[in-house]
């Protein structure tokens, strides 16, 4: 991307999605939830208010901008740093881009919350495939673990995706955030069985920590422990990966820092992590990184699976 964008970033490349553009419509940290183990800092404002957060117009100008000329792409994905669904402009970009866009696959990750709410669940329904997470099926583990807004269940999530499923021909991916201690044990996890057997999603999505969660006690659980997890669930449950070493998108050279900086702005990452989203050699993202460090805009932090680069809080 050698243009600055505000609400695009990447394209990134993905096991799960292919190459792949993020589209962030709401401002960093603006949630329904406030996870523990989320990689995005600490929900800033916990709300369920749908709002214009940032002007619907300049979403759909930007997108337009980027893609009039039919970059290669596999996917139009919103994620970033907070719940896109929270924007109240949500079901008009979704519209412009299946209108005018319809080669492209249209992907949402959401954390499932406002689907009670109708304009929510209508445009939901245009998306061609939805990751949805759940990761309590008790209302305990749900306030423990999610840390949710107070008028939130996790009942509703079941039976609104339950309903979603049943009612529109979308793909439905279930992910599910394993956090040991919490959501690992017998009864919850046979909790979570129930409600991925009435929900009937076309796959369950097995997590772990990757990156530095908000909040520092959450541990990484074992691969054996997630294996074992996926076997319980389906023979649709697989464990997955964040990153893959596989796939490669050039960045241009000269957005390189703003890449990055784009990037390590929704979630932080080590320089691999880097490395194989962005296709860079190594000595170059690191040389970037060292003038990113110097200018006190990236700082480090060293964890288990190696040193992440991450936003230094004035520059979000
Ligand atoms: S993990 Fe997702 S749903 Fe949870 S707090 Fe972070 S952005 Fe919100």
């Amino acid at each position: 991307m050698s243009q600055t964008y505000k609400y695009l970033f990447g394209p990134v490349a993905s096991r799960r999605l292919g190459v792949s553009l993020g589209i962030d419509v709401v401002p960093h940290k603006t949630c329904s939830l406030n996870c523990v183990y989320c990689e995005c800092g600490t929900t800033t404002n916990l709300t369920v208010v749908r709002q214009e957060y940032f002007p619907t117009q300049d979403i759909v100008d930007e997108l337009q901008s980027y893609l009039h000329t039919s970059p290669q792409l596999d996917a139009l994905t919103f994620s970033g740093a907070g719940e896109p669904t929270l924007h109240a402009g949500f079901g008009e970009i979704v519209g412009f881009i299946k209108q005018s866009y319809p080669q492209y696959k249209l992907v949402l990750l959401t954390n499932s919350t406002l689907l009670d709410q109708p304009d929510v669940m209508e445009a939901v329904q245009k998306i061609d495939l939805i990751i949805p997470s759940l990761d309590a099926a008790s209302e305990l583990v749900f306030k423990k673990l999610n840390r949710p807004h107070r008028t939130l269940t996790a009942e509703t999530m079941i039976r609104q995706l339950a309903y979603l499923k049943q009612h529109a021909p979308v793909e439905m991916w279930l992910e599910i955030f394993i956090v040991p201690g919490l959501n690992d044990t017998a009864d919850e996890l046979a909790l979570l069985k129930q409600a991925v057997d009435k929900i009937q999603p076309d796959r369950v999505q097995i997590n772990s920590l990757d990156r530095p969660p908000t909040a520092q006690w959450v541990k990484q659980a074992t691969p054996e422990k997630l294996r074992e997890i996926a076997r319980q669930f389906s023979d649709r449950a697989e464990v997955i990966a964040r990153f893959s070493s596989a796939m490669k998108v050039k960045a241009d050279n000269h957005a390189l820092a703003d890449a990055i900086v784009q990037l390590i702005k929704r979630r932080p990452c080590t320089i691999d992590d880097l490395v194989s989203t962005l296709g860079h050699p190594q000595s170059d993202i690191e040389y970037e990184l060292k003038m990113l460090m110097l200018h006190k805009q990236v700082q480090q932090e060293q964890l288990d699976r190696g040193v992440f680069y991450r936003i230094v809080e004035d520059f979000q």
